[in-house]
């Protein structure tokens, strides 16, 4: 037994991280029943042979995207990106009156708003079931699945191919990889384009932002990993482009191998800068993670520090991603008072394996200082909060660099 590569198989696995006994990231349990949370381990790997980074444990997918929070329609930053990725898919492609576009895990629907808005037709698959009411009451059809082969093939039957197919931070979630892949490869018209959007793992190193790596998270690729694992559907990325959202992502744009389109110069330039700055080698990867536990003894440092001055310290945000932030560095309700959200799935519950309260943002006065948590949002959130600034009021930012503004 022992666990074997995602991608390629391979039984050569290497440790790169190990972020300790960590609970689900989206397992919010109300403070009324008392209950734990699961602990499950949370290492960062890297495969070597195919040099695909991923975690090494896998918490059932039923488990974790059936009844969740997370909600695309949150923040005006993702709203605003996914109009972005629409019009960069409107100049890649033409829609005729008959053509859709797929998008897998779609949400509430905000990504594919855009397309219906400019009169085309489209399909949204998510396995959440909030998240597909929500979808289908704003008038965008939602099947609420898991998409893999099978419902491939039942799509095509009653839909035809697709135009074109979009999944935003969902090829690092799926557990059926392969399925998915299968679908796709068979329910994309032959001159259709697959947009695949994800957390970029060479922005990941070098922000340093290991909260990114959860159990939600199973694969971290760099362009060039992501095309080895493309290879095998005889699928091929043409152009690619780095997006700031969700602390550094990148949109890639595949197509089938065979059907003949010139891959862009700025796809060659970014797979020439992985290669040149070593991300196809193991070291990058060791550096990060002694860059990470050093991180840990820094943060620890200056928070002691402020309790030692009687600061209140609040979270901001509660994000998933805070949840391996806040279990990795230990800290507790002594040194961290509360979250505050405004998400209201979030309200009167624990953070995830702590017993923070995450609490109604409107409802509770402001600290002294703020950890920033949901810091790839850090921009539109700070600009509604002008009067704790105006009073002085103080955040601490971990990523890109520690700092407090
Ligand atoms: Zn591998």
């Amino acid at each position: 037994m022992g666990f074997s590569c995602r991608v390629c198989n391979s039984k050569k696995i290497k440790k790169i991280l190990d972020l300790g006994m960590q609970p689900w990231g989206n397992d919010f349990i109300p403070i009324s029943e008392k209950k734990k949370s699961k602990l499950y381990p949370l290492n960062f790997v890297i495969c070597e042979n195919c040099k695909t980074c991923q975690i090494d444990f896998t918490i059932p997918k039923e488990r974790m995207f059936v009844n969740h929070s997370y909600m695309s329609g949150t923040t005006d930053t993702l709203k605003n990106h996914f109009i972005d990725v629409g019009k960069s898919v409107l100049k890649k492609t033409k829609f005729s009156k008959d053509d859709y576009i797929l998008d897998i895990g779609g949400n509430d629907g905000t990504f594919l708003k855009f397309f219906r808005d400019n009169r085309i037709k489209v399909l949204n698959v998510d396995s959440g079931k909030e998240q597909s009411a929500i979808s289908n009451s704003n008038g965008i059809n939602c099947l609420n699945n898991f998409f893999d082969e099978p419902l491939a093939n039942k799509i095509e039957q009653s839909h035809n191919k697709a135009r074109v197919i979009h999944g935003s931070g969902i090829f690092f979630h799926l557990e059926e990889l392969k399925s998915v892949f299968r679908g796709v490869k068979s329910l994309l018209k032959s001159d259709g384009i697959l947009v695949a959007e994800f957390i970029y793992l060479p922005s990941m190193i070098k922000n340093l932002a290991f909260d990114q790596i959860y159990h939600e998270h199973l694969l971290y690729y760099s362009l060039s990993t992501l095309q080895n694992l493309l290879d095998e559907f005889d699928l091929e990325i043409f152009d690619a482009q780095e997006v700031p959202i969700h602390g550094g992502s990148c949109v890639a744009f595949v197509k089938h191998k065979d059907f003949k389109k010139n891959r862009t110069d700025n796809l060659r330039l970014l797979i020439k800068k992985e290669q040149d700055e070593g991300f196809l080698d193991y070291k990058i990867y060791i550096n990060f993670a002694n860059k990470v536990y050093l991180f840990k003894k820094e943060i620890l440092n200056l928070i002691n520090k402020l309790k030692n001055e009687k600061k209140k310290i609040y979270a901001l945000g509660a994000p998933v991603k805070g949840t391996t932030f806040i279990n990795f560095m230990e800290l507790n309700e002594q040194k961290i008072h509360c979250a505050v959200e405004i998400n209201k799935h979030k309200f009167d519950k624990y953070y995830p394996g702590t017993k923070i309260p995450v609490v109604d943002q409107k409802t509770i006065s402001h600290p002294d200082y703020y950890l920033f948590l949901s810091w790839n949002f850090k921009d539109e959130i700070i600009s509604k909060m002008n009067s704790f600034v105006d009073n002085g009021g103080k955040f601490i930012v971990p990523f890109p660099k520690l700092e407090i503004i």
